[in-house]
This record gives C-alpha cells, sequence and structure tokens, in this order.
C-alpha cells in the first residue's frame, strides 16, 4: 500500500520534491491545500501544475474518512463514527466550549481522537477492547480525525475550529508510538494542524517504558494516566496491563516524565461499584497523587453493553471526592450529563458491528 501524502512531514515532502526536481514552494502550496484549505482531492489543487499532481497521485494515497453515524447535536458533545479505507471503523468525539478538563481555561473545543482500531490490553470496563486488537492506525488516520470533523463543520478555510486534542478514543496510544508521534507532530506543526504540544493530552494505560520514551521527546505533551484502581489487587482486577506494569514501576515512570518535563499528570479514576468505589481506596490513591503531584479526574463510569459494572450512586462519588480533597489532593468529579455519550468511547463502533453481524 502506497504511503499517505497526509502522513508525511514537511521535511520529508521537501526531500521527496527535491528528489522529483520540484522547488521547494511547491511543497508550501502543497501544505497550504492539506492543512489550511482542507482538500479532499488531487484536483482542487489548482495551482500545482498537472504533471507534478499526476506524479503525486502515483505515488502517494490521499484517503479520507468516511462519515457513516453521527451522534449528539452540534452544541453538545458529539461522536462520530469513521470507516476507514479497509472498512473498519474507528469513533473521534467533539466536546464543545468545555469548562477546562485538561488544560487551560481557555478551552474551547476538545477532540477526543483514536489510535488504534480495538485494543489488545482488555480492560474489563471498556469497549474498546471487548473484541481485541485489529490494527494500528496510520499517522494520517489519527490527523485526519480532526481535519475531517472540521470541514464537516466549518466551511472551506474558515479558521481552525479545534483547540484541544485528547487522545483517549479507542486504542492504546502508546502502543502505537510512531504512529502517534508522527500523526501529533503534524498536528502540532505551525506548517499542519497548528496545536500546541501542551494543548493535547495523551491517556495511557500506563506502559511504563513508553512513557520513559515519551519523557525524552521534546514536544512537550500533557499526560494523563488511566488508574483506576490505587493498589496493585484493586488495579490488577480490572487491568491486565498492571501485571505487566504494576504500580511502582508506573510510578517510577510517572516520575521520569515529570523531571523531564516539568509537567503535572492526571490520574483518571472512573468509579465502578463495589469495585474501587470505597473510601478505603482513597488513601493510596491521595498517597500516589501526592508523590507524583498528580490531578485526580473522578468519573463515574460508562454502562457497557454486555459488562456487569454499574456506576455508584451520587452520593458514593461525592464522598469519594470528599475523601481526596480532605487529604489535600486536586481532584474533580465529573458531573455533566453530556458526558455520557464520550466517556466510553468503542461504544458506537460496537454497537455498529454488532448491528452489522446481526444484519448478516
Ligand atoms: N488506552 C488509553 C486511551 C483510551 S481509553 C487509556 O486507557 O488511557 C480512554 C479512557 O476511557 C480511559 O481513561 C478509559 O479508562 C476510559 N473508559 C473506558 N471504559 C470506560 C467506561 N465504561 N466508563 C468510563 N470511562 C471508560
Ligand atoms: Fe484499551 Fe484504554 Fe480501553 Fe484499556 S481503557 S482496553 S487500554 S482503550
Amino acid at each position: 500500500m502506497p504511503t499517505d501524502i497526509q502522513s508525511l512531514t514537511r521535511e520529508e515532502l521537501e526531500l521527496q520534491f527535491k528528489n522529483w526536481g520540484q522547488p521547494v514552494y511547491r511543497v508550501k502550496q502543497l501544505l497550504e491545500w492539506l492543512y489550511v484549505r482542507r482538500a479532499t482531492n488531487w484536483d482542487a489543487m489548482t495551482n500545482l501544475p498537472k504533471n507534478l499532481r499526476d506524479q503525486l497521485r502515483e505515488n502517494f494515497s490521499f484517503r479520507q474518512l468516511e462519515l457513516v453515524r453521527k451522534q449528539g447535536s452540534q452544541d453538545t458533545t458529539q461522536k462520530f463514527l469513521w470507516k476507514l479505507s479497509d472498512g473498519q471503523f474507528i469513533e473521534s468525539v467533539l466536546i464543545p466550549a468545555n469548562p477546562a478538563l485538561y488544560g487551560d481555561a481557555s478551552d474551547r473545543h476538545t477532540l477526543c481522537i483514536s489510535t488504534q482500531v480495538g485494543c489488545a490490553y482488555g480492560c474489563k470496563f471498556c469497549a474498546s477492547g471487548l473484541d481485541g486488537w485489529k490494527r494500528n492506525l496510520s499517522p494520517d488516520e489519527i490527523s485526519g480525525q480532526v481535519l475531517a470533523v472540521e470541514r464537516l463543520r466549518h466551511s472551506e478555510i474558515a479558521p481552525r475550529l479545534i483547540d484541544n486534542i485528547v487522545v483517549m478514543g479507542m486504542g492504546e496510544p502508546l502502543a502505537n508510538y510512531d504512529n502517534l508521534l508522527k500523526a501529533l507532530k503534524i498536528l502540532n506543526a505551525p506548517w499542519g494542524g497548528g496545536i500546541g504540544a501542551r494543548k493535547i493530552t495523551i491517556s495511557t494505560s500506563g506502559l511504563a517504558p513508553q512513557i520513559r520514551r515519551l519523557a525524552g521527546e521534546p514536544l512537550q505533551f500533557r499526560l494523563a494516566i488511566s488508574l483506576h484502581g490505587a493498589t496493585d489487587d484493586v488495579r490488577g482486577k480490572i487491568m491486565p496491563v498492571n501485571k505487566k506494569y504494576p504500580l511502582f514501576e508506573l510510578a517510577a515512570a510517572c516520575r521520569e516524565y515529570q523531571d523531564k518535563k516539568g509537567r503535572m499528570i492526571t490520574f483518571e479514576y472512573i468509579l465502578i461499584a463495589g469495585v474501587n468505589d470505597s473510601l478505603g481506596q482513597t488513601k493510596p490513591l491521595a498517597a500516589l497523587a501526592k508523590k507524583l503531584f498528580a490531578k485526580v479526574n473522578l468519573i463515574p463510569c460508562n454502562k457497557v453493553e454486555g459488562l456487569p459494572w454499574e456506576r455508584p450512586s451520587e452520593r458514593v462519588c461525592e464522598n469519594f471526592l470528599a475523601a481526596l480533597q480532605k487529604q489535600k489532593v486536586a481532584a474533580t468529579l465529573r458531573r455533566e450529563k453530556g458526558h455520557d455519550i464520550d466517556a466510553a468511547c468503542g461504544q458506537l463502533r460496537l454497537k455498529t458491528e454488532r448491528e452489522m453481524r446481526m444484519e448478516k
């Protein structure tokens, strides 16, 4: 399969154009078609000579995500189901004008993006991992989610809509490390998506070696850890990855990230009734958060069809929050109803695939 044109950085394009004997300003023109005007076909690129367009067409693919399903409305959380060129499905979620969840108070539009089809990590509460892992997304399929949403919501060359990215959709981003980093580099570059690295949050289930590797990267991404348990016993029951990278190892990797980046880490903690919501868990959770200067985001878990987990009552959630705050931990509890459709990414895909199987 040819490489997609949207998977190349400016440097790579410059090298390619140089080899073809094309002047370097042509790269600038091409990038403008891709990332400013958000073109969807070669023929739209009218200021590129026809022979160059033909050469590009012969050597690179120019794929688009196909929208197959949309949930939600323009002023609430919107969920998009995309079909990839090989027929697989992925999801993205647009969270508009949101009070800052992961970044600054000025958050306007946050897009939650996927990095893999399915997930190999099999966390017990998650819809994304239910059918296992299918494949990694290529860089253009990762960054393409941002472009495709902007295209749907905006006319050509309107100013950018999305100013925050959370890599919290389907898949384990750090298990698709190279493609993720390339996509984020493109989304971050002034010639590409123009989204500041500090406005990009990567969420991981806790792949310690890759967290260390990320700490060595020049870009200053925010890091969120899907913790969901503050002791190996509790975490190990719901997250198989904890056996490979137990909490002491995860904590050491987080510490390294923080030492090198000087950035605050966020712990995601979904509350599941009777599993991890006892007040006893707040003590080790507070200790870990304080040790790593981490902020805790509590999220009442979402019901996933076919899984037995339930949300704790509001009172239990509020008490859990209060106990953390009493121990001087920066913690928030997600209360907005609007998040119901986004929290458990992977569900729309699962539902669609199940319906398609039933139709067959
Ligand atoms: N694989 C990465 C990123 C994708 S998961 C990770 O695990 O961090 C994105 C977030 O959705 C994670 O914090 C995950 O724990 C959460 N999530 C999964 N299933 C959920 C559910 N049923 N209810 C609420 N959040 C859920
Ligand atoms: Fe994979 Fe993250 Fe879901 Fe776990 S929570 S199965 S790592 S997508």
